[in-house]
């Protein structure tokens, strides 16, 4: 194992060991399912896709649990609001939320636990702090997690130098506060009439009332862990920076106070913003982007993932429109090669092509292994597609070994865009080309778009046939202006690819 990552717990590079190889127990923080989760949350997906594809490439077996956020302020008021249960309110956003994750190409966790479903284990933990006397009821009656009694607090975001707010006059009891100050926080929220309208509380030893937003993670964790395989203590928990304070400190403190260990995950990983034009993106300001958003743009996944691996995981990302473009470019160019190196594929690999391919396998993976480096490894999979198109075009053939490094590294970084050809509609090889006239003008009908390009290629083969250069070249300028690319083929086959 050579994997070292950055670990925001001790702020440095480490060797990564598992507690117990050949697992690997992953959590990372999921949507909060009130809206459609934008670009920048799934900035943090795709790191932790990433992450997983890399653990899993290294024959690591990943337990990957991310949970879902179906109670919190934000649902329960924008529930009331419309008048329906929060489980109604939230149904949709969970629906739209895997759509996204599949249209990304993310492979699915292995569970996604959602916080209601999840109460009993967090009134089991809620119920034990308070025997510990490290949680206590305030005069509003819900139960706080007192900061004082848990030294330890302020380690996974060095708050030492700041103050710490304990006591029940500093507490807070909103899902979201001052990032600024360290206080202590809302285990369990006493029930209030708008939360009972929307079916949001839950009976409970110390009161009725709903689980505080950091509460769910550790106990979901915690419970998904203990079932699967009788441990407390996580490998790698994962999300974004914002996350990191109170977020995750929360979870520490309520974890470790519950169960004794020093740790509640051995490796903390946070994922950096992404910015749209410079400004971070977030629903509050109003700045959106989701990828149905990008989708319905026709663009593609693999654009997406491409553009988010070229920029290391720990630094801020720009999303722009040139950023875009020029990464819907690089999948494209990555999906024609390997649409090109398959065709090409032969019983053994050619000298070039096996140096190449060594070289590919030795550079991508220490690229990863080095904390993720994401751009490293993009780098080296296109100077393999730079060597093996050279190599290809001298007539080399790629082997086993090519289509393995190949394979590896498209599997992990998974950002090429399939070429998508036209299918030209039957017509026999040298038949006759119809006298009919067929408009120059594409219909606007999309579902008819294709059939126009395929009778417009037929129009051109025919032109080739008879030797007439200057009407195949019109026909050619004619389907590049209204998307399609027209190649031909060394071995004779006239191909049409849809931009
Ligand atoms: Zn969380």
């Amino acid at each position: 194992m050579t994997l070292r990552i950055f670990n925001t717990l001790t702020r440095r590079a480490e060797d990564f060991t598992p507690v117990s190889p050949p697992r690997v127990t992953l959590y990372t923080c999921g949507p909060t399912v009130w809206n459609y989760a934008h670009i920048g949350n799934f900035r943090t997906f795709l790191f932790e896709d990433l992450l997983r594809r890399w653990l899993e490439a290294q024959g690591l077996e990943v337990y990957h649990i991310m949970n879902l956020t179906d109670v919190d302020d934000r649902i329960i008021k924008e529930a009331g609001a419309r008048g329906v249960s929060i489980r109604d309110f939230v149904a949709p956003f969970i629906e739209a939320f895997f759509d996204d994750r599949d249209f990304l190409r993310i492979r699915p966790a292995h569970v996604y636990p959602r916080a209601t479903e999840f109460v009993e284990p967090m009134v089991r933990l809620v119920q034990r702090l308070l025997e510990k006397g490290i949680a206590y009821r305030g005069d509003d009656g819900s139960i706080y997690f007192s900061i004082e009694r848990f030294p330890a607090y302020g380690r996974l975001s060095q708050l030492d130098r700041r103050e710490l707010k304990a006591g029940a006059s500093e507490r807070v009891s909103s899902d979201e506060y001052a990032k600024e100050d360290a206080r202590d926080f809302a285990l369990w929220k006493a029930a209030k009439p708008e939360d009972e309208a929307v079916g949001a509380a839950w009976e409970a030893p110390f009161g009725r009332g709903r689980p505080g937003w950091h509460l769910e993670c550790s106990a979901m964790a915690l419970e998904l862990i203990g079932q699967q395989y009788g441990v407390d203590v996580l490998d790698i928990h994962a999300g974004g920076v914002d996350l990191i304070f109170p977020h995750h400190e929360d979870e520490i403190a309520q974890s470790c106070a519950y169960t004794g260990q020093p740790d509640f995950a051995r490796y903390w990983m946070h994922g950096e913003f992404l910015n749209v034009r410079g400004t971070k993106m977030s629903k509050r300001f109003g700045n959106i982007t989701t990828p149905r958003d990008l989708k319905q743009d026709g663009v593609d996944a693999g654009a997406i993932r491409l553009l988010v691996f070229q920029t290391h995981y720990r630094q801020k990302l720009d999303l722009t429109d040139d950023a875009l473009a020029a990464a819907r470019e690089g999948a494209r160019r990555l999906g024609d090669f390997a649409h090109r190196l398959q065709g090409a594929m032969a019983a053994g690999d050619g000298a070039g092509f096996g140096a190449a391919a060594e070289r590919l396998s030795r550079d991508f993976a220490a690229a990863l292994d080095d904390d993720l480096n994401a751009p490293r490894a993009v780098a080296a999979l296109f100077d393999f597609v730079t060597e093996g198109n050279r190599l290809l075009d001298a007539g080399e053939r790629p082997g086993p070994v090519a289509a393995a490094a190949w394979a590896l590294a498209d599997g992990v970084l998974d950002a090429a865009t399939a070429p998508r050809f036209v299918s030209v509609p039957g017509r026999p090889t040298g038949g006759a080309v119809t006298a009919e006239v067929i408009s120059e003008t594409p219909p606007t009908d999309p579902g008819r778009l294709d059939g126009w390009a395929g009778e417009w290629k037929s129009r051109r083969d025919a032109a080739k046939a008879r030797r007439d250069y200057a009407e195949a070249d019109r026909i050619r300028k004619l389907l590049q202006d209204n998307g399609f690319e027209i190649r031909d083929r060394k071995d004779g086959v006239t191909e049409v690819v849809r931009r």
